[in-house]
């Protein structure tokens, strides 16, 4: 098991759910967008949101964002360390910095001294395209590498005394990324950070991650998760959500079990699929629900649901665990489905 860390007002590692993370995309300096969207991906299920603090600007912002977050914070630093010690002194929750580069070991002294005394952990973050000159050679392969790269940068907080460290190995590739990880994850006691890099537009980047991240949280591996998206940071969220769903990792939801159509389908499936979806999306309760295309194969398939749908010439049926209940004309599919999730789950 990992070591647990505090993050403001939440811990990681040590067997805590996973959480979620993501980040912001618009200039820190401009605390009202920043507060704006922060709060809206932790309405949207962000358990930690991370932003970039490029300049003395970004970081006098820290206070301000601060006293109006209502999740903890994360200051992502490159290279400057004054600018990490001005985040501290105005109390963002944690510092991404890799101390190994921040211009010698005195800053990273100072940088820290001030971590440990507000307690305040540091994330290392390793990228696999950007690693220390001459490394990959010595070590023979990429994963390699990256641990290499990510053991220096410990050892130098160790010295210093300070072990609240936090670690992420990211790389483009997805099966670098997972063989990192799991080296990672037999070598240094610390919480893991999981992300795949530069993983793309919307869909590529979803795949990508979910098959990384997937991968790993299945080996028991990963406290911290960002799927990495060029897209609103709020569909990050959203499908960082999906992935600890899937893995029954993401707490209570309304489940919705649909098949892919096929010859049988004798009714507009998709689009009842796709609104019964979304109208249970909000729901915090658990709960299974199917939506099949016919009643040959569907009750029987589907027969694990609390409630379903089985889809006949123009009409449907019914059903609760297998059995059938009634039958129902196709207009009434969506209203009969979703008065049946809403008396179930009310009474949750
Ligand atoms: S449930 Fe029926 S309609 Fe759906 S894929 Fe299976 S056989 Fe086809």
């Amino acid at each position: 098991m990992t070591k647990k860390i505090k993050i403001g007002t939440t811990e990681i590692g040590g067997g805590s759910p996973v959480k979620i993370q993501s980040m912001t995309n618009v200039p820190t300096s401009d605390t009202e967008r920043v507060i704006a969207q922060i709060n809206a991906l932790a309405e949207a299920g962000c358990d930690i949101v991370r932003f970039s603090v490029p300049d003395e600007q970004s970081a006098k912002a820290v206070e301000a964002i601060k006293s109006r977050s209502t999740v903890p914070l994360v200051a992502d630093i490159h290279f400057d360390y004054r600018l990490a010690l001005m985040c501290i002194e105005r109390g963002i929750d944690k510092v991404r910095i890799n101390p190994g580069n921040i211009g010698g070991e005195n800053n990273a002294a100072a940088v820290a001294k001030a971590a440990r005394a507000a307690g305040v952990p540091i994330r290392i973050g390793v990228n696999g395209g950007s690693l220390e000159k001459g490394l990959l050679e010595k070590c023979g392969d990429l994963p390699r590498a990256m641990v290499e790269s990510a053991k220096r940068h410990v050892e130098i907080l160790n010295k210093f005394d300070f072990d609240d460290i936090v670690l992420s190995l990211k790389a483009s590739s997805v099966k670098t990324t997972v063989e990192a990880y799991r080296l990672a994850s037999e070598t240094f006691p610390y919480p893991l950070h999981l992300g795949v890099t530069e993983a793309g537009t919307t869909e590529q980047g979803i795949v990508k991650s979910a098959v990384g991240i997937g991968s790993l949280l299945l080996d028991g591996i990963g406290d911290t998760i960002r799927v990495s998206l060029t897209d609103d940071p709020l569909r990050e969220a959203w499908a960082a959500k999906l992935i600890l769903r899937s893995l029954d990792m993401g707490g209570d939801y309304v489940e919705v079990v649909s098949c892919p159509t096929c010859a049988r389908t004798k009714i507009d499936l998709i689009p009842i699929a796709e609104k019964i979806n979304e109208a249970v999306s909000g729901i915090d309760k658990k709960l299974k629900v199917a939506v099949m295309g016919c009643v040959v194969n569907g009750p029987g398939e589907a027969a694990d649901a609390d409630v379903g749908i089985a889809g006949g010439d123009g009409c449907a049926v019914l059903f609760k665990h297998g059995k059938i209940i009634k039958k129902i004309g196709e207009a009434e599919i969506i209203p009969c489905l979703l008065s049946e999730i809403k008396k179930m789950t009310d009474n949750k």
